[in-house]
């Protein structure tokens, strides 16, 4: 599927039914509807539909590339389009005027990107709004409502709540008062993670030693099956790495949690080898940010032996932080990341 169509049948299926089903946030939906009605819309969303991103229609976080024509594109959405090009052997073009667009023609515009930090967005936590500049400080440092934990929590005290209410719970907590064979329990449980944690970095140290490295820049592109039954499906372009073509898949999963009855989301994926192969691949991958992503992971290492029958990972689940940053990038069009794969070489 080239560019420029994968684009249009998105658009197009914003007008059926089952779009209700894939959570597409009122802002987004009427982005896509371009707002030019003065009196009915704000300015920040008017502004909004002007300076999003030509292909994925979101605001762009990071850079902000340009044809030469002006059209405006996401550095996620023009690192995909450069790297899609080049696994066809094509030359990449503007997905609205179709101009020829390469590193060294498309130009950053520093002025939009500009603008766009300047939009108000909404606080997770107190649904107020700030300039996007300024939501990660708020959100993480000046937040009445932000989660956060009891300083006691390294014995043992499991207590979350808002900020505004943790001094409180400080002065009432009982846990400063337990016995040291109580408090044990809880120290013991913090090095079992610490061992887990530096497992983990030695095999990440293990890796880099390989003789073959690679890394990719994905970008995941809503993939819609024609019976609405199958929930949002994500896949990416093919490309071409260590010799062969793979890609990447990925779904979200609604799992119901029968104690809380609330629905925990999560995204996982699987790393699909398209090439036919004769003998064992042996590849342990990862998945991170990466310079046009935001995402907000802990790094996993999977592992997975390709043969001539298994060209398929399992479903791995996406090393998200939380429910909340799954729900925050499937607001999102696209999801950008960057894939490592170590090739053990025999
Ligand atoms: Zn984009
Ligand atoms: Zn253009
Ligand atoms: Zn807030
Ligand atoms: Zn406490």
């Amino acid at each position: 599927m080239s560019e420029i169509e994968a684009t249009t049948s998105n658009a197009e299926s914003t007008s059926q039914d089952c779009e209700k089903e894939f959570l597409e946030p009122e802002a987004k939906r009427r982005k896509t509807t371009a707002p030019t009605d003065a009196k009915k819309y704000k300015l920040e969303e008017r502004l909004g539909g002007i300076l999003c991103c030509t292909v994925c229609l979101d605001l762009p976080k990071a850079a902000v590339y340009q044809c030469s024509n002006g059209h405006l594109m996401c550095a996620g959405c023009f690192t995909h389009l450069l790297a899609d090009a080049s696994f066809r052997d094509e030359t990449s073009t503007c997905p609205t005027c179709r101009i020829e667009i390469c590193k060294s023609t498309a130009i950053r515009n520093l002025a939009v990107e500009n603008a766009v930090s300047e939009l108000p967005t909404e606080c997770q936590f107190c649904n107020e709004q700030f300039p996007r500049n300024s939501l990660d400080r708020h959100e993480e440092e000046e937040c009445e409502e932000r989660v956060s934990g009891c300083k006691f929590h390294r014995i043992g005290c499991p207590w979350r709540g808002p900020f505004h209410e943790k001094t409180n719970h400080e002065q009432e907590c009982g846990h400063p008062n337990k016995s040291g064979t109580d408090v044990m329990k809880a120290l013991q449980e913090l090095d079992q993670k610490m061992v887990e944690e530096r497992k983990l970095y030695k095999a990440i140290f293990e890796l880099l030693g390989y003789a073959k490295i690679t890394f990719n820049d994905i970008q995941l592109k809503p993939y819609r099956n024609d019976d609405c039954v199958n929930r949002l499906t994500y896949e990416s372009s093919r490309f071409s790495v260590l010799g062969h073509q793979w890609l990447v898949r990925a779904k979200v999963t609604d799992n119901q949690n029968e104690a809380t009855k609330t629905v925990e989301r999560n995204i996982t994926y699987q790393l699909v080898l398209k090439s036919i192969i004769s003998t064992t691949l042996s590849l342990s991958y990862i998945v991170l940010c990466g310079p046009v992503g935001d995402i907000k992971v802990h790094p996993r290492v999977y592992r997975f032996d390709f043969t001539e029958h298994e060209n398929e990972t399992p479903y791995e689940s996406f090393p998200l932080l939380d429910s909340a940053e799954c729900n925050r990038l499937l607001a999102a069009k696209m999801i950008n990341f960057r894939l490592v794969m170590f090739l053990t070489s025999k």
